[in-house]
């Protein structure tokens, strides 16, 4: 198994969980890119949402990123994120969710 997210989910790779249920873990990004980032990602291995099939667990996810936003105080606002390979700047090819917030976050779709 060489799927990083596949290794942090399983508890190979040890890693503090900030949520965690039947379908989905969320730990925080080891690089940052806003005061609060924590990545939702389900246990089973999906590439990307472009291959999510799965109804229950998209359910999942979503819950779960709703659930980190109330867990880490992001009353204030935040956004969820998911890179879709290439064009997208997908880098970890494993289905996540990203949940930036912490600070006011800025145009969507800013280049810079
Ligand atoms: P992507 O560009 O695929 O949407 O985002 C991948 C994210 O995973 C990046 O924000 C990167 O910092 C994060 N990441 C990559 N490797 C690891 C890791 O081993 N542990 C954690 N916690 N985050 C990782
Ligand atoms: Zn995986």
């Amino acid at each position: 198994m060489t799927c990083i997210f596949c290794q942090i989910a399983s508890g190979k790779i040890a890693t503090d969980l900030l949520y965690s249920d039947e379908h989905v873990v969320a730990f925080q990004d080891i690089r940052p890119q806003a005061p609060k980032h924590v990545l939702v990602v389900p246990r089973a291995h999906v590439a990307s949402l472009w291959e999510l099939e799965d109804r229950e667990l998209a359910g999942a996810l979503l819950l779960a990123a709703a659930e980190v936003g109330r867990s880490q105080g992001l009353g204030a606002g935040y956004r969820v994120i998911t890179n879709i390979r290439k064009h997208g700047g997908q880098e970890v090819p494993h289905l996540h969710l990203h949940v930036v917030g912490g600070h006011p976050l800025g145009p969507m779709l800013q280049q810079d």
